[in-house]
C-alpha cells in the first residue's frame, strides 16, 4: 500500500467565496500513482470548509445566501468579543473541513456534476490545503 501527501495553497479574494480545487485534487491524486483506494482533502484551518458539489454560479451564490441566512454574521455570538469572526468558524463547523473520495483508475471518482469546493468564509486570506492519498 501507498501513501501520499501533499499540499496547495489557495488565494482567496472575498471574505465569503468558494473555489473548485477540483483541478489541484485531480492532480495531487495523479502524482500519487495510487490507482485504487481513498483520497481525503483536509481544510487546515477553522474558518474555512471542503465541500463536494456542483460549481454552478446561481448554486454557489445560494449556498452563500442560506448559510448567511442559517448564521448571520454578528448576531451577538461570545467568540465576536474575541476576533469578530464568529459566524465564519460556526459556519465551517456546519460545512465541515474534509472530504474522502474514493480513487478508481488513477482519479478521484467524481460524479458528473460532482466538484471538490473550498469554501472560504473569512477572507481573503490565503488557505492551504492537504491532500493525502492511501491505497495502490
Ligand atoms: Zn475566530
Amino acid at each position: 500500500m501507498k501513501v501520499y501527501t501533499t499540499t496547495f495553497n489557495v488565494k482567496t479574494k472575498s471574505r465569503v467565496e468558494i473555489v473548485d480545487v477540483t483541478d489541484d485534487v485531480v492532480g495531487a491524486v495523479r502524482e500519487s500513482d495510487v490507482e485504487t483506494g481513498l483520497v481525503n482533502v483536509h481544510s487546515r484551518h477553522t474558518t474555512a470548509a471542503v465541500i463536494v458539489n456542483e460549481p454552478e454560479t446561481g448554486l454557489l451564490n445560494d449556498i452563500v445566501s442560506v448559510l448567511s441566512d442559517l448564521i448571520p454574521e454578528g448576531a451577538g455570538y461570545e467568540h465576536d468579543r474575541i476576533d469578530n469572526n464568529a459566524d465564519s468558524h460556526l459556519r465551517a463547523i456546519l460545512l465541515g473541513n474534509s472530504v474522502t473520495l474514493p480513487v478508481v483508475g488513477g482519479e478521484p471518482d467524481l460524479g458528473t456534476w460532482q466538484s471538490v469546493l473550498l469554501v472560504e468564509l473569512d477572507g481573503p486570506r490565503t488557505r492551504t490545503l492537504r491532500v493525502t492519498v492511501i491505497g495502490e
